[in-house]
Formats: structure tokens, sequence, C-alpha cells
């Protein structure tokens, strides 16, 4: 018998239910269909003494269809479909391998035995959505293992290998080798040994897991782990709240309540960040049957800080890469750092020594631009100066093969200017990767008006083995996410010079969701950078001689941050912690009456509004320029790149949680405060507001 998705046959006395739906098995709703009319076919078959339910491909169940939740709820289904395989008069086997999530763990819930291959892992990942186990979990687990095992399970979202999951109680058995065979075996060996159906609903939840004690500890760390959000919490008063219903009452009382999670702000916000990031490599204007060139070996110009992190991200895709500097000193330097970053990932576990071995003989040295020649893509991560770069791309243009891609790690430099000194501009694009490279996710794609679809395309796929999250941005100075950056910390600068303290400032930010003040940001970056692009590019900023000039004030009495020991705050050697110093105050004090600033007390919310509301109008200005493809990429940069809190679902989609109209005022508010230099509403967030219109609503009519 057999169905698209969902094949069902008899091998002797057992019903196999197997599911093949590429490219994870995702629980749609033509999965739902399949699975229904197999049990169904299996209750009209009275020869049946087991059922057997396992997966094709890379993986069991990988959890429901997210696109899903913003339709009808679908909870209602689920239930049922799971609790007629629970009630089967037989018993139920489920067979798991690969990686086991969310809805998926939670149909196995409903089965009677749970077996796995070696390898599988486990997860209920759903409070990262902002919602929690909807589709019988919280009735079902607290029963199987104890509501305070259930709900740690729940809280923590991290996956736990097979070791774990047999310990935890959620497995009952290993299976080397073949799944599916193995699996008839072990069925083979229940009915032989006359084991029956084993309902997790039959059980009842351990009183002694379920005290009052027990979720006041859990609360506790759920408003600790989740700080302003409220899935965490939301799954434990379910758990609690239903205890004394039946089984029936419970996954009832549960529907209703996912219901309520999943069109909270913090659900709608992680929801989106989660299909944003799914959605940055889709580009409109690039014609559909454009291929991306294969990447086989890389080149890196410049071994230093970036150069090193870059080519880590090679060697650990397993792609060949040379690292060329000017002197020798300066590549042993570069590759011994290398070496030093692996030996500390074989530290934390991450890796092992042979991992290092291998990856870092994929590493070579270099002097020569010749040996360059065979790359596929090279990437330049010198100083950032105009001259230097585009000698090195002369150097690049006579050497590098036809057709390789050239790319510059510039932060600031206009990418055209670097491409136009070049025989083929069309191969030249900006890869603006993050400090420490090997580490943070956001990869800035930046596209001139010369590079070509084949370019773009071929980049936006390396974006995926380097494992980064690409957004691809137009020309502009500083981009999307330093563009963006600008107003935002020159709020945060000119606010400590009307008397805020830089803790004042930092904690909250923090409070509010950033995953690090801006300030305790420019202590860790160096306050210099900051310093350094401000001088090497005053004619593009505006006429304010406040401008910036608490970062001038430090970094003039040599206060550079972490690497001196003294910034906004005092360090420890070797410690990160900030501790307040009353220098630091006086510094900046001195800065603001020499500057003229007069004092004022501000309150938390104004520091969060004139920091957020600065960023979030360059968002619009961006959008509207068409330096970013869609607002929903905006929020990526964001949250990807500079811990923007993911449950304000990034900058643009934050602006439609304040509402625009808010923001529009609150901007005119601060106008009216400071002056229009900083202070000009963004012309479409003008225009949105007057035509009553949301972003979205824009990006559908935009031609
Ligand atoms: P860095 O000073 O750590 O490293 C620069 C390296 O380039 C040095 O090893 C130097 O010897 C080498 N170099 C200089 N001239 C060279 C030449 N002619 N040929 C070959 N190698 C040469 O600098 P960095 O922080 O790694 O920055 C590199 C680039 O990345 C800059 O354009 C910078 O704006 C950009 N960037 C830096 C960061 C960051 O946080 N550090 C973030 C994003 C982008």
């Amino acid at each position: 018998m057999s169905h698209p998705i969902v094949r069902w046959e008899r091998v002797g006395e057992v019903a196999v239910v197997t599911v093949a739906n590429p490219p994870v098995n995702t629980i749609t709703a033509a999965v739902r269909v399949g699975m229904f009319d197999a049990v169904a076919a299996i209750r009209s078959d009275a020869a049946v003494r087991a059922v057997l339910v396992l997966c094709e491909g890379s993986t069991f169940f990988s959890g429901a269809d997210i696109g899903e939740f913003s339709g009808p709820p679908k909870e209602a289904e689920y239930r049922d479909l799971f609790r007629q395989y629970e009630q089967l008069p037989v018993p139920v086997v489920f067979a798991m391998h690969g990686t086991v999530l969310g809805g998926g763990l939670e149909f196995s819930l409903a089965g009677h035995y749970r077996i796995a291959s070696p390898g599988t892992r486990f997860a209920l990942p759903e409070v990262t959505l902002g919602i929690f186990p909807g589709a019988g979990g919280t009735q079902r687990l607290p029963r199987l293992i104890g509501a305070d095992k259930a709900l740690e399970f729940i809280l923590s979202a991290r996956p736990v290998d097979v070791a774990g999951a047999l310990a935890m109680g959620i497995l009952d058995a290993e299976i080397p080798g073949e799944l599916r065979a193995g699996a008839l075996a072990y069925i083979s060996s229940l009915l032989q040994s006359g084991k029956g159906p084993r309902r997790t609903c039959d059980r009842s939840i351990d009183p002694a897991s379920a005290t009052p004690e027990i979720f006041e500890r859990l609360r506790a760390s759920a408003r600790k782990q989740y700080p302003n959000r409220n899935a965490a919490l939301h799954a434990i008063e379910v758990v609690e709240h239903s205890l004394p219903m039946s089984f029936e009452d419970g996954l009832l009382y549960e529907t209703e309540q996912a219901n309520v999670a999943k069109v909270t702000d913090e659900a709608r916000a992680l929801i989106h960040v989660f299909f944003a990031e799914r959605e940055t490599r889709k580009v409109p204007d690039l014609p559909r049957d454009v291929a991306g060139r294969k990447v086989a070996s890389a080149g890196v110009v410049g071994a230093g800080t970036m150069g090193g992190g870059i080519a880590i991200c090679f060697a650990n895709a397993g792609i060949p890469v040379t690292v060329l500097d000017t002197t020798r000193e300066a590549l042993e330097r570069g590759l011994s750092v290398m070496g030093k970053t692996y030996d500390s990932m074989v530290k934390r576990g991450r890796i092992t020594e042979a991992d290092k071995a291998t990856r870092m003989a994929l590493i070579t040295g270099s002097l020569a631009y010749e040996d360059l020649g065979q790359a596929d893509v090279i990437i330049e991560a010198v100083f950032e100066s105009l001259d230097l770069k585009q000698q090195i791309f002369r150097k690049l243009d006579v050497i590098a093969k036809p057709g390789a891609v050239l790319a510059t790690n510039t932060s600031t430099l206009d990418i055209a200017e670097i491409a136009k000194v070049t025989q083929r501009p069309q191969d030249v694009i900006g890869m603006h990767f993050f400090s420490p490279a090997n580490v943070m996710p956001l990869l800035e794609v930046i596209r001139t008006d010369h590079t070509s679809a084949e370019a773009v395309r071929t980049t936006l796929d390396l974006a995926k083995p380097l494992r980064k999250t690409p957004v691809l941005a137009r020309v502009c100075y500083g981009f999307i996410g330093n563009r963006m950056m600008e107003g935002y910390a020159r709020e945060a600068q000119r606010i400590v010079l009307e008397g805020a303290t830089p803790r004042q400032v930092d904690t909250a930010l923090e409070t509010w969701g950033m995953a690090m003040g801006i300030l305790a940001v420019f202590d860790m970056a160096g306050v210099d950078v900051g310093v350094n692009v401000h001088r090497a590019n005053a004619d593009r900023y505006p006429p304010d001689p406040t401008y910036y000039q608490a970062d001038v004030a430090l970094y003039e009495a040599g206060r550079l941050g972490q690497k001196t020991g003294k910034g906004y705050y005092r360090y420890l050697p070797g410690d990160r912690t900030r501790h307040d110093d009353p220098e630091a105050l006086a510094l900046l004090k001195a800065a603001a009456t020499r500057l003229g600033i007069t004092p004022i007390e501000h309150t938390d919310e104004e520091i969060v509004e004139r920091c957020v509301y600065a960023l979030i109008n360059e968002g619009f200005r961006i959008l509207e320029e068409g330096i970013a493809i869609r607002a929903s990429d905006i929020d990526v940069v964001w949250a990807a790149g500079y811990g923007f809190p993911r449950y304000r679902g990034g900058p643009m989609f934050c602006a439609e949680l304040i509402g625009l109209k808010t923001l529009h005022d609150g901007i005119l508010k601060y106008r009216d405060r400071f002056g229009p230099m900083h202070w000009e509403p963004a012309p479409l967030l003008v225009q949105l507001v007057r035509e009553g219109r949301s972003i979205a609503q824009w990006e559908q009519t935009r031609s």
C-alpha cells in the first residue's frame, strides 16, 4: 500500500510505516494525511501484532512545519493523529535517526517504545522560537520522565545525544547497524517476551517531580535564562496548571495555550528571524539560471586578525587556503595565531587534535602572489587603506585565474574604487566578515554596480560551507551594519557626555536585550579603532563638535579599552569584568565641560529610545535607498552580527512592534530637544506613517 510520502506494508506480523519527505522529514500537512491513512489501514488489519514507524533520508521527523504557524491552528490535528497511534492495541515502536526535533520528538512520545541509531540527537527547541512544545509534549514528557526533568529539557532547548536520551528515559534502546532490520529484530524480541502496548498517557506524573518548590526553581531559572521573554515561563505554567487534569483535558489546555503563545510578539519576532535567515540568499534581480562557480581552493591576502580568522573558516570547511603576507615574520605570527585558535578549540573539546592537524594542513603560508594563481576565490584583508588595497588588486588582476572571485574585507572603503583598478570589475565583490571571523556568523556581501550575477551567486553560495549567514548589500559608507551603528553609538557617546555613566548606558541597553552594551563593545574592539575611522573619514560625518567625542576623550588619555586595561571601564589583567572607573568619569566630564554640554538626568527608557530610534531610523534610509534588498535582511544583519535581541525581531521588525507612528513621533520629540542635525525622521518612515502602511505593505507594492 502506498502514499506519495508515507508508505506502509506488512512485514510478517509487523506493520511498517515509512516516511520519506525530504529534505528533513518535516511533519507537513501531506505527512499528516499519510500518517492518518496509515493508522486507519493498520487498525483494520487484524493480523498486525506490532507497528514500526521510521523515516528515510537524513533524519527522523525534524519537527512541525513552521511555515504553517501563521495559518490556522493545527494543534488539534496533531493531537488527534498522535492519539490514534498511541491508542493502537498493539505495541507501537518509533525508530529514530538524525536530528529528532520538536513535534518529531513529541510524536515519538506517543509511541510505546522508542529506539534510535547511534549518533541520533534529540531536542525540544520550541522556546527559542517563542513557543513551547504544543503537540502533547507538556503532557506526555512529564508522565514519562517527571515534570522537573521534562521542564529542564524544554527550558534548555539544547540537544541530547543517545546516551543522554537513554539516561533521561526518553529512549529505550540504541540500535547499531541498519535501523530497519535492527528495529524489526527489536520488535520480534518484544513480541516473544510478551510485551504489549505501553502508553505514556496511562502513566501519572511523579508527584515528587512536581512540587511548588520545583516549579518556583524552574521559574527563577527561566527568568534568568530568558529575560524579557515568556515562552519558557508559559511552558512551566502549562505543566503546573494541568497537573490536576486528566490527560485529555491536559492536552486540550496545552492546545489552548499553544495557540496563545504562537501569536505573542516574542514568537512572531523569533519566527520572523528564523525565516529571515533562510531568505537572505534569495536575490530577486539575479537571473534564475545563474549558477555559482565551484570554490575548491581559496587565497587570503593579509595574515592579520581578519585574514587569520577567514583562513580558519575555509580550513574548517575543508577548502584548502593559501594565506599571503608581506614578511616572513608577519606570516609566521599569523599562522601561529591560527594554531593557537585551534588549540583553544581542542582545549574546549570542540575539535580533536587530529581535526586540528587536518585543518592546519589545509592552510599554507606564502610570500608570493603567484601562489594564489589557482585560487577560485581570493579575499584581501590587509590594512584599511585605499592605496594599498588598489595596489593589491592590481597584482591580483595579473595573477588570479580567469573567473576567480576577488573579494575585499574592507569596512569603510568604496569597493567600486577598488574594483576599477582591475580589468575585471565584474569579479570584484565585498566580503565583510566580523571579528572574530571564525566565530561571528554574519557575512555582509557587497556588490558594486559592476559585480556580475555569477560572482554574487558564487559568494552567497560560498557562505554555506563557511557556515556564515550572508546578507547582500550595495555599496555605501558602512554598508548595512556599521552604517546603522553610527547613530546608535553616537547617542550612547553623547549620553555619557551628558552625564550618564557608561554602566548606566550599557545596563539600560543590555536590560532591553542587546547582547552587550555598546560602550563595553568599544572597550572590547579598541577605542582607537573608532577614533581612527572617524578621523580618516572626517568629511563624511555631520559638523557636530560633540560627535563621538567620548571616544576621543578616552583615546587621548591612552584608554584604548581592554587591551590597555582601561577604556570606558577599568579591567584587571586577564579579566574582562568591567569595573567602574572614576578616572574615566572625570575625563568624560571634563570633555563635556569643554564642549559646552549641559548635564542632564537620563531614564533608562530615554537611553534605549535614543540609541534604538537612531538605529532604526537609519534602517529606513538603507531600505529606501535599496542598499538592503529587504527589511528582513537588515534584521538579520543586526540579529546575527550585532547582538540585537532576536526576540525583538531585528530593528525593522522591532519598528513595527514599537509602532511606526510612535517611532516617528519619538524621533520628532528628540528633534525638538536636540535639533534636526541627527533627528530628522527618514523619508520612508514619514511616508509610511502618513499613508498608514506597514513596511511589509510598502515592500509588496514597491516596483
Ligand atoms: P591587521 O592589522 O590585524 O592585519 C593586516 C595584515 O595585513 C597584517 O598581517 C599585515 O602584515 C598584512 N599586510 C599589510 N600589507 C600587506 C600587503 N601589501 N600584502 C599582504 N599583506 C599585507 O588588520 P585586520 O584587523 O585584520 O583588518 C584587515 C581588514 O579587515 C581591514 O580592511 C579592516 O578594515 C577589515 N575589517 C576589520 C575588522 C576588525 O574587527 N578587525 C572587522 C571587519 C573588517
